[in-house]
C-alpha cells in the first residue's frame, strides 16, 4: 500500500505550513531517511506563467519556503525553479512572488535550457523524452504541484506537474505530436515513466499544495479560485492524485491520466489500497471543485481519437475582445499555429485546425479566452 498524508492547512502562515510538511515528513519515514545530508536536491515548482502568487495558478512562494528552510537543514546542494510555457523563469518567478523569497533562502533557481535525455523502457507510445538537465540530475527530486482542474486534462496535480521537466515552447510540440486527450494522458505517462526510472534507487516527494486552488475552467486565468485548505503529501504521484480527486469530489473515471497511471503499475490508483495518514477525509467534507464544462468520460475521449470528429463535436476557443490586451501569448504558443495574431489586432484562431490542447487559455494573462457552445451534434453525440 502506498501512503498519502493529508494535513488540514487554512492559510499561508509559515510557521504553521512548515510544522504540516515536517508532520507529513514524519509519517513517510522522516526527512532524515527521505534526505541524506549533503544530498543535491531539485525542487520542482508549478510556475505555469507569470501569475499573482495568489491566483491559486502556481505553488505559493510559503509553501515553497518553508520545504526550502525544512530541506536546508539537511543539505545546502538546491536547486528551485520550473519551466514556464513562454516567459523566462526569472520574470515568471518575480511574477509569481517565488524569487525574494529563493533569494531569501539563498539557494540556486534552474538553468532549464541545458537538456538531456531519459527513457522509459515501459514506454507505451513514446520512450524517449528531452528534458532540463539540472532537474533530473538530483538525488531528490521535491514535487510541489498546485491542486487545479484542467480543460485538457480534467484535474492537474502531482504526475502533470512532471510535464513541466520540458523546457518552455518544447511542450507545445508535445502536444501536437500527441493532439488527443488520450494520446496525451499516455504521453504523461511515459514521462513519468521515464521520471521513475531515472530515480530509481531515490526519492521522489511529491507535495500538493491545496490551501488554495483553482476549479472550472483551470490550470490558468480561465479556472476559479477555491480552497481546499490542504497540503497533502506522497512519494506517489499517482495515489497523491487519486487522493486530491477524491478530496475535491471530482470524478476518479475522468481523471484518465490518473487512471491510466493506475493500469501501468506506476504508482496505486486505488482509493482502497492507499494507506490515509494524518487528518481524515471526512474533514474536507464540505470542500467540492467544480469540474471543468462539459469534460468527457473514457468512452467519449477514446471516440476523439478519431480526428475530424473533434471539429463536429467540439468546442473550441473564442476570444473576448474586452478582456483581450493583444499581447499574442495565446499566439506564441498555440501548438499547430492556429491562432494567429497581427501587430496591434485581436488574435484570429482557424477553429478547423485547433487540437483543443487549450495552451492558449492557460498562457492568456487576461482569462480573454473562453470556449464556445458545444456543437449540438456533440451535446447529443456525448449525452
Ligand atoms: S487555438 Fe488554443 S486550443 Fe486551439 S490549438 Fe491553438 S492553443 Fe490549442
Ligand atoms: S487572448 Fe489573451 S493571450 Fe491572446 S492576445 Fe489576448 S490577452 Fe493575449
Amino acid at each position: 500500500m502506498s501512503k498519502v498524508v493529508i494535513k488540514k492547512c487554512c492559510e499561508y502562515e509559515l510557521d504553521d505550513v512548515k510544522d504540516k510538511i515536517k508532520e507529513s515528513f514524519d509519517y513517510l519515514g522522516g526527512i532524515e531517511k527521505l534526505i541524506s545530508p549533503n544530498a543535491r536536491v531539485f525542487i520542482k515548482c508549478n510556475c505555469v506563467g507569470p501569475f499573482d502568487k495568489d491566483s491559486g495558478i502556481t505553488t505559493h512562494p510559503i509553501i515553497a519556503k518553508a520545504v526550502l528552510q525544512l530541506v536546508k537543514e539537511r543539505t545546502k546542494n538546491i536547486i528551485i525553479g520550473d519551466n514556464p510555457a513562454t516567459r523566462d523563469i526569472v520574470f515568471t518567478l518575480k511574477k509569481n512572488g517565488l524569487y525574494d523569497i529563493i533569494n531569501e533562502e539563498n539557494v540556486a533557481i534552474v538553468n532549464g535550457k541545458k537538456t538531456t535525455k531519459i527513457y522509459n523502457s515501459t514506454a507505451k507510445i513514446y520512450n524517449e523524452f528531452e528534458v532540463s538537465e539540472e532537474m533530473v540530475d538530483a538525488d531528490v527530486f521535491i514535487n510541489l504541484p498546485k491542486l487545479k482542474t484542467h480543460s485538457l486534462a480534467y484535474m492537474t496535480c502531482a504526475e502533470k506537474n512532471f510535464f513541466g521537466l520540458i523546457f518552455g515552447l518544447n511542450k507545445a510540440a508535445w502536444h501536437v505530436k500527441a493532439s488527443n486527450p488520450l494520446e496525451f494522458g499516455e504521453a504523461i505517462n511515459d514521462l513519468y515513466g521515464a521520471v521513475l526510472e531515472t530515480f530509481k534507487n531515490k526519492n521522489i516527494i511529491n507535495i500538493c499544495d491545496g490551501i488554495l486552488g483553482l476549479e472550472g475552467e483551470g490550470p490558468s486565468t480561465g479556472g476559479l479560485k477555491k480552497k481546499a485548505n490542504v497540503i497533502i503529501t506522497s512519494l506517489d504521484a499517482v495515489s497523491l492524485d487519486r487522493v486530491a480527486c477524491e478530496l475535491v469530489k471530482l470524478d476518479n473515471n475522468k481523471c484518465f491520466i490518473t487512471n491510466l497511471a493506475n493500469e501501468r503499475n506506476y504508482g496505486n490508483g486505488d482509493i482502497n489500497k492507499i494507506e490515509l495518514l494524518g487528518d481524515k477525509l471526512d474533514e474536507f467534507k464540505d470542500v467540492a471543485f467544480l469540474a471543468p464544462k462539459d469534460s468527457l468520460s473514457i468512452v467519449g475521449l477514446k471516440i476523439l481519437k478519431i480526428k475530424p470528429l473533434r471539429n463536429l463535436l467540439l468546442e473550441h476557443p473564442k476570444i473576448d475582445h474586452n478582456l483581450c490586451i493583444r499581447c499574442g501569448e495565446c499566439a506564441k504558443i498555440c501548438p499547430p499555429h492556429t491562432m494567429k495574431i497581427e501587430k496591434g489586432k485581436f488574435p484570429k484562431l482557424n477553429s478547423t485546425k485547433c487540437i483543443r490542447c487549450w495552451c492558449c487559455a492557460e498562457v492568456c494573462p487576461q482569462n480573454a479566452i473562453c470556449k464556445t457552445n458545444r456543437p449540438i451534434l456533440g451535446k447529443i453525440f456525448f449525452k
